[in-house]
């Protein structure tokens, strides 16, 4: 479990990225943390990206229904201008975000607050997902959770989609995607090659 680094004088600030696969708790983290800082009454914010509007525009909604309302902003520049006085900042869904996303973070973190950026590592193709490996490069601390292998039960480190079409920001739910482990997702993109036509 992370647990929150201590300084001694002069408080920094500091970038942690939540990442993984689809169904690893990336978002239950998210919000675990920000809630720890809430109780501490440190002034938190979270931002997502507009993009993301599944469930609710307002909330951040994790997939077991835990919730805090969130902000949907359509470009990462935008987040400067939002934070005032906020000292912890919460970001989901990064993937989605533009290429800027990891320079913003780094400006909070200089302005002495603390970012914590919880998305996707990787798309269905298995490819790093949009600025995600540039704030892994960045961040102070990293944490990387694991789904459960929908097939085998190992751990999962992958978003496999079970439809073939459609583009890479088709947003996830539970019918469209299985989390599963290196082997399994890899079996599974053979097998579909050799079914499609
Ligand atoms: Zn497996």
């Amino acid at each position: 479990m992370f647990l929150e680094p201590h300084f001694k004088g002069q408080r920094s600030g500091w970038i942690e990225v939540i990442c993984g696969s689809m169904f690893s708790g990336k978002t239950e983290e998210l919000i675990r943390r920000l809630k720890r800082a809430k109780i501490a009454n440190q002034k938190v914010e979270i931002f997502k990206p507009k993009i993301d509007t599944r469930y609710d525009v307002q909330k951040v909604v994790s997939h077991d229904e835990n919730f805090i309302l969130a902000v949907p902003i359509d470009n990462s520049l935008k987040l400067l201008e939002m934070v005032d006085g906020i000292g912890v900042v919460g970001i989901d869904e990064a993937q989605f975000f533009d290429s800027d996303l990891p320079d913003v973070c780094q400006q909070l973190a200089l302005q002495g607050k603390r970012v914590i950026v919880a998305g996707l590592d990787m798309d269905f193709k298995g490819r790093p997902f949009g600025p995600m490996p540039n704030l892994l490069s960045v961040a102070e601390y990293i944490t990387k959770v694991h789904a459960i292998c929908q097939h085998c039960g190992n751990l999962a480190t992958h978003s496999y989609r079970l439809a073939s079409e459609g583009s890479t920001v088709m947003l996830g739910e539970k019918n469209s995607y299985e989390a599963r482990c290196r082997t399994c997702y890899t079996m599974g993109n053979i097998l579909k090659l050799q079914t499609e036509p």
